[in-house]
């Protein structure tokens, strides 16, 4: 009986050893290989050969990172918004159900979240913002030329994040700003757009202006 001699090291610890010696240069090395055509056709093949798993993987992965991927995706729609508007344009001209849908719970909010004098002053405050001879931007300050849609409402605090439809709650914005703002709150906007001098006291100038 020939006596038997324990391996000391397998093949695998070999590996791992010789990668911890070498560990720069077989990055480098893989980095390499990762820019060749070969591994490229590879892992076609392999994403070809797993797309049912991957999808699935992908699937897991987003809701478990829902928030994170909303406010991903949300920034990317802003920063390609010309095409998100007249994406959104089409789309709803094709499914009219579903723009019918998402007026219907915009209106539903608003109803709920404000009183009829609130809506009686909203209106009145949308005339006024219309009308008058000047009014500058609640947020900028710059003075908004009339007509074209430059004048626009803007809810303070937005409706979708709890804010009301009373006319506290609401100021008139450039175009420039309204965009810009989005859903934000007040005090997430004004971290990267400095408020003007006094910007309260004109809001409360053009509150005295409806009464
Ligand atoms: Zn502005």
């Amino acid at each position: 009986m020939s006596e038997i001699t324990p391996q000391t090291k397998s093949h695998a610890e070999y590996q791992r050893e010789w990668y911890k010696k070498n560990r720069e240069h077989a990055n480098e090395q893989r980095r390499l290989y990762r820019q060749s055509e070969e591994w490229k056709a590879k892992r076609r093949a392999y994403d070809a050969a797993n797309y049912d798993q991957q999808l699935q993987r992908r699937r897991k992965w987003t809701s478990k990172n829902r928030v994170q991927v909303r406010e991903v995706e949300k920034a990317r729609r802003h920063r390609n918004r010309d095409a998100t508007n007249a994406y959104a344009r089409e789309y709803s001209k094709k499914h009219p159900e579903y723009a019918f849908a998402a007026k219907a719970t915009r209106y539903r909010r608003l109803m709920e979240g404000s009183t009829r004098e609130d809506r009686i002053a909203f209106r009145k405050f949308v005339r006024f913002v219309k009308t008058t001879e000047s009014i500058t931007c609640y947020w900028c300050n710059q003075p908004i030329p009339i007509g074209n849609g430059n004048r626009q409402t803007d809810h303070i605090v937005p409706i979708s994040k709890g804010g009301s439809h009373h006319p506290e709650n609401v100021c008139c914005a450039c175009k420039k700003c309204n965009d810009e703002k989005r859903d934000q709150l007040p005090e997430d906007f004004v971290k990267t757009h400095e408020l003007p001098f006094g910007w309260l006291f004109l809001h409360r100038q053009l509150l005295a202006a409806l009464h």
